[in-house]
């Protein structure tokens, strides 16, 4: 491992924050990024570092105090703030205490924190208050593990280490650790790092630089000897090429997805995964090798990581790609087994355990299968990358492992004891937005209500598929969404014309977030004309749009749902005009009509399958923020001048011909389709307009 220290850089980041916080906490900053830009050490805002300095009060005394890095922080990205203050002269005396349960230590971290709004510590902070050393640096090093989870793990760290650090068995993370990791320090005076088995590597020293050495050297080292004892690598028996995989994954994430959710209380939507494929050259042939199932299915390595993806990953055997039902039918049996273990690993551990409040869904979080590679499960986007980024080190150190012999991980005792850690549920944070695990579908998003629907979908957490014609407007939609809401955007052309181009879309939403829960309809486009003047070729273009679009849109939306399994919602946008046309507007109107009438049939014929389809009818929406809509290039112009009004005049004409004398926006539209998708009634084949009350137009 390359060391990456550079005196220059960090006598920068003394100048950057010395003057403010202090010299000691510059360096500090300066090599917990170091150690965070190092993946193969630390994974997702693993690791944790600190160093012990000084804190001056409001009353000018200078106390005795250490700085952790908080619980979760990326230390690549680390600032300053990110190692919290703490009373130390405080926290070492509660080494003297016989025992402290998981609960009274966040509390005793919490109340000694020195500052109000500092982020919650590391559940490893004792570790490093109870040592006398400046610098300390806790890494989970791919290396180090590779060492450490063999059967005789203890015997090969001293053999590939030497005497240089101290070895300490398995202890759960907490007080406990941190009292046997303060024992065995002054046990063994003069040593560099300690390494603790089926977890990672602490190392210290007087300053940032020594600390930091040390974790590279002996990283440097174990890899080195991994290397050279790596005499038997998996034998590898399929070799799918990730071309095959990623097709097969289009196939089978839906059904996969379908199974993994949970049905939730009667009206709510179903507790979905978003699930993100693992699919590489080394991934395929950890799966499609000799040992691939016996490494998989064993422990984890580190217990860091497992509430994220769980103790045990799902292997499904021999998969029958070319059989759908038959696919179908061993994914779910083997998702039912995986539940029904679950459940028994769940009652034989939480018997000896006070600890378990609340018990997590019994789906599996990584489902391993040969010529397909790794689905990788989470509550989100966000949750699925750290699970697919932590099952890849997994897999990787795994064959590493099996290449030098046998593989040894955690016992099951220990994987309960951390998966029900009070301290590591906070991580997972509690709070979720009404949509956060679900995928929607928007057609027409370059448009006004298209991207005010994308808009207000995305702030209730929803994954949305931004999709139009392909566009600049489009792109630059996509990239101005992405700005604020990150992966959970994502923009896909897509003609509502052609039923080629909406399967390519589906495909593409399900090879990223592996389904589609929720399809709102709202491509369409206008066009003034009176009857008497109307091309057939003009009126076949609108008709092409708004109602064949709507039609193939709703096709493969119920093809998805049945594959799927769980349900869905759909929304289609209709028009004022369904209820109460316009003269001049016979296409518009006329097609609008046909396109409300399809989706009530598709109410009628989904409802089975707990697919529920509803329609939002609009008047005269023009723009969201600066985006204009192609109903305003078609009619804005036009009926200004045919009134002799400008841009203002026409808004304020349409506001006062309302009951409500309401401007109508395309957040309106939006929440209106947020409330059907959020299922807060038993509703479908229903309408809400959005009109300001415009009686001739209710719906009847
Ligand atoms: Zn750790």
């Amino acid at each position: 491992m390359k060391n990456s220290w550079s005196d220059k850089k960090a006598t920068e980041f003394v100048s950057q924050y010395a003057a403010q916080w202090g010299e000691d906490l510059a360096y500090r900053t300066y090599s917990a990024r170091l150690l965070g830009a190092e993946k193969s050490l630390v994974l997702h805002g693993g690791g944790n570092t600190s160093v012990k300095s000084r804190y001056t009060n409001l009353l000018g005394e200078s106390l005795e105090a250490i700085f952790v890095k908080a619980s979760g922080y990326d230390l690549s990205l680390i600032e300053p703030e990110g190692h919290p203050a703490l009373d130390l002269e405080y926290l070492k005396r509660l080494g003297e205490l016989p025992e402290l349960s998981d609960e009274d230590m966040v509390r005793e971290i919490r109340t000694h924190l020195l500052e109000d709004e500092s982020p919650t510590p590391s559940i490893e902070t004792l570790v490093h208050a109870f040592v006398a050393e400046k610098f300390m640096d806790h890494t989970h090093a791919d290396a180090i593990l590779a060492l450490t989870n063999q059967p005789d793990g203890q015997k090969v760290v001293r053999e590939a280490l030497g005497e240089e650090v101290i070895v300490l068995d398995y202890v759960k993370p907490g007080f406990q650790l941190a009292q046997a990791t303060a024992k065995a320090i002054q046990a063994h005076p003069g040593k560099r790092a300690m390494v603790w088995m089926r977890h990672g590597l602490l190392t210290w020293g007087d300053t940032a630089k020594e600390s930091y050495q040390s974790t590279i050297e002996l990283v440097s080292k174990a890899e080195e000897y991994v290397a050279d004892k790596a005499s038997n690598p998996l034998k590898v028996t399929l070799s799918t090429p990730p071309k095959k995989a990623e097709e097969r994954w289009v196939q089978v994430a839906p059904l996969l997805r379908g199974l993994l959710a949970e049905s939730s209380e009667d009206d709510q939507p179903y507790r979905r995964m978003i699930i993100r494929p693992l699919i590489s050259k080394e991934v395929l042939d950890f799966v499609d090798s000799d040992r691939g199932r016996e490494l998989a299915v064993s422990p984890p390595l580190t217990s860091d990581h497992l509430i994220r993806t769980k103790a045990f990953p799902l292997w499904i055997d021999s998969p029958a790609y070319d059989e759908p039902s038959q696919l179908r039918d061993q994914i779910a049996g083997a998702v039912q087994e995986y539940r029904t273990s679950y459940q028994s690993y769940l009652d034989r551990n939480s018997a000896q355990s006070e600890t378990v409040s609340s018990r997590f869904d019994s789906a599996p979080r990584v489902i391993l299968m040969p010529g397909l590679g790794a689905a990788c499960s989470g509550k989100d986007v966000l949750a699925a990358n750290v699970c697919r980024d932590i099952t890849a080190q997994t897999l990787e150190v795994k064959a590493r492992i099996g290449a030098m012999g046998d593989y040894e991980g955690l016992s099951e005792s220990d994987c309960f004891a951390m998966e029900y850690h009070t301290l590591q549920h906070r991580k997972l944070g509690a709070s979720e937005l009404p949509l956060s695990r679900q995928v929607a579908v928007v057609t027409g998003a370059a448009g006004a209500i298209g991207s005010g629907l994308s808009r207000v979908f995305l702030e209730q957490g929803c994954h949305v598929a931004v999709t139009d014609l392909p566009s600049k407007r489009l792109d630059d939609l996509v990239k101005e969404l992405q700005s604020r809401f990150g992966e959970r955007v994502l923009g896909v052309p897509l003609d509502v014309t052609e039923s080629d181009s909406i399967a390519q879309g589906f495909a593409s939403v399900i090879s990223v977030w592996g389904g589609v829960d929720l399809v709102l309809v709202n491509a369409g486009v206008a066009l003034v004309s009176s009857l008497e003047e109307l091309d057939v070729e003009d009126f076949r273009k609108v008709e092409r749009v708004n109602v064949e679009g709507t039609l193939l849109m709703l096709a493969a939306a119920a093809r998805h749902f049945k594959v799927q399994g769980t349900g869905g919602d759909v929304v289609v946008i209709s028009s004022k005009n369904v209820f109460a046309p316009g003269a001049q507007f016979g296409a518009y109107s006329a097609t609008k009509a046909a396109a409300h009438q399809l989706a009530r049939v598709a109410s009628l014929e989904l409802a089975q399958i707990d697919v529920r389809v509803n329609m939002v009818s609009p008047d005269a929406v023009f723009s969201e923020g600066e985006r204009k809509s192609g109903l305003w290039a078609e009619v804005g112009p036009d009926r200004m001048r045919s009134r002799g009004l400008d841009e203002k005049g026409l808004e304020d004409y349409y506001r006062n011909r309302n009951l409500l004398k309401a401007k109508i926006t395309a957040e309106h539209v939006a929440k209106a389709a947020l409330f059907f998708c959020t299922r807060q009634t038993p509703t479908t084949g229903a309408t809400i307009p959005v009109d300001g009350g415009l009686p001739d137009a209710t719906p009847r």
